[in-house]
């Protein structure tokens, strides 16, 4: 039912296994995703950034291994390089980068140049007249080499030629690609933020909608919500409290109809009981008030019936767990203690009262209070509708269900009542014996929280009823 609860948290919606918002659960699963990439766009830029500052300048350092290449010369057998005292100090002059360049032979001696630069080893084999590029690092610091193997003489000599620049002017680019594609992250991502925080709350309005429509209903509305005024995705939801709602009306219509039926029942013996007590006070005989007086206590003994067993109905019928809590429960040992219970109460009406049970246990999962109920409205029936000298007779059979049954051998019940005994206040009519109507009712409630099932039919020799409740045995599958 729609509660007046808190309104910014009505139960239908507020269970308590979710405890943070919607908006927020969504809000953590596309931001952090997000906040997750950006560090490895971050690399992914920088690695893309040194790759494009590489180009240029690795060309450069190609053009300058070409260069070295073209001034070897061989004299006398010794090879040598002519460089010019300009174009030395071309190669050394650039105003942010140190450049080196080194020619050795095959045997790694160097011919010319700077001895600092270590010979190409491992991964970093020169090849035959192309240009390769490795970084290194020289005194500390990060270089970049280009490199070749130059052939001087066809098979027989060859030389490994090296030029190598200090990367001051390939950071320098790298670096404002890298700012220039990360300083407007730093604005588009806050922004991002926020323009997912308002979809967000846009998104969500009509589940707000809803909820407000939930929590602002009159406490008594148990009207359908308009499924069609719901978003795609809430309607299942919405179907299922409409459903509910549904169910709650039909039960508060049965209570309702309860309560009008228990009034109107109550009635009588109320009334019976004013008409005796006006009877009585008008009586100036000792013997008729007397009589008077035990009319009037029967009445209230019918009226207390009436109220014990509208109690027993209401206590069979509530949902509470812990009154309702099913445990093992030997459905032999049980009926064999009601049916001594009941032995005198059976002998005063001088009716035989039998037990015919199982000599193992024989276990359900059932509430031994109310399984005792059960049995009590059954026995209190078959005494009641058995005339004296009759016999009744509880039986409990174990096959694949655990049956329990109570028959006895009185005045039985037609055909076309056997069903319509188990509704509330419906009485045989032609009978004299005092009762509420309520006595297989509350059978038929407590049977049910049992999944069981209770049925009313002949008894076995013609004569009587016999009333057969059938349990399944515990550890059996439900259904
Ligand atoms: P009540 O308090 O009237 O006995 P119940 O719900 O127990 O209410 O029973 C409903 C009606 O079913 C009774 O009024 C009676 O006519 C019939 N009935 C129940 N048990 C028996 C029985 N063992 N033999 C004959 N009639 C019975």
């Amino acid at each position: 039912m729609v509660s007046k609860g808190r309104p910014e948290r009505p139960p239908v919606f507020g269970a308590s296994s979710v405890p943070n918002s919607l908006f927020g659960e969504i809000l953590d699963w596309m931001l952090a995703p997000l906040l997750l990439l950006w560090p490895i766009s971050i690399a992914a830029t920088h690695h893309v950034a040194n790759d494009i500052a590489n180009e240029p300048y690795d060309q450069a350092l190609a053009e300058n291994v070409g260069a070295i290449t073209r001034l070897l010369q061989i004299e006398g057998g010794k090879v040598t390089i002519s460089l010019p005292t300009q174009a030395r100090a071309i190669l050394h002059a650039d105003e942010q980068d140190e450049l080196y360049y080194q020619v050795r032979d095959s045997q790694g001696t160097l011919l010319a140049g700077d001895d600092l630069l270590p010979a190409p080893s491992g991964d970093n084999e020169p090849a035959l007249s192309e240009v390769r590029f490795r970084d290194e690092r020289l005194s500390g610091d990060p270089v970049r080499v280009a490199y070749k193997v130059h052939e001087l003489e066809p098979g027989q000599r060859w030389v490994v030629i090296q030029v190598a620049e200090t990367r001051h002017k390939r950071e320098a680019l790298a670096s404002r690609i890298i700012s220039g594609v990360l300083l407007p992250q730093f604005a588009i991502i806050p922004l991002a933020v926020v323009l997912v925080w308002l979809g967000l709350s846009r998104g969500l309005r009509p589940l707000s909608r809803l909820r407000e429509r939930i929590a602002t209903r009159r406490p008594g509305d148990l009207s359908p919500i308009d499924i069609l005024r719901a978003p795609e995705e809430l309607q299942p939801m919405v179907r299922s409290f409409n459903e509910l709602m549904e169910r709650l009306e039909e039960n508060l219509q049965a209570q309702q109809r309860f309560i009008a039926d228990a009034a109107h029942q109550m009635k009588t013996p109320v009334t019976g009981l004013r008409t005796q007590a006006e009877l009585a006070l008008r009586e100036n005989d000792p013997a008729q008030l007397r009589d008077a007086v035990l009319q009037i206590a029967r009445a209230a003994e019918r009226a207390g019936h009436l109220i014990t067993q509208l109690l027993t109905l209401a206590r069979a019928e509530s949902s509470h767990e812990k009154l309702h809590r099913l445990v093992k429960v030997d459905l032999n040992d049980l009926a064999r203690d009601v049916a001594s219970e009941w032995v005198e109460t059976a002998q005063a009406k001088r009716i035989d009262l039998g037990f015919e049970g199982e000599d193992a246990r024989l276990i359900i999962d059932g509430v031994p209070l109310l399984l005792r109920e059960l049995l009590k409205n059954l026995l209190d029936n078959a005494i009641k509708y058995t005339p004296s000298g009759g016999r009744v007779t509880i039986r409990v059979i174990a096959d694949d269900r655990a049956t329990l049954e109570v028959e006895d051998n009185g005045i039985g019940i037609a055909d076309e009542d056997r069903e319509r005994v188990f509704e509330r206040f419906y009485r045989v009519l032609g009978t004299d014996a005092d009762g509420s109507g309520l006595g297989l009712a509350i059978c038929r409630e407590i049977a049910e929280h049992h999944r069981a099932t209770i049925t009313a039919s002949a008894a076995r020799d013609g004569i009587g009823i016999r009333v057969v409740v059938e349990f399944p045995r515990s550890g059996a599958p439900q259904g």
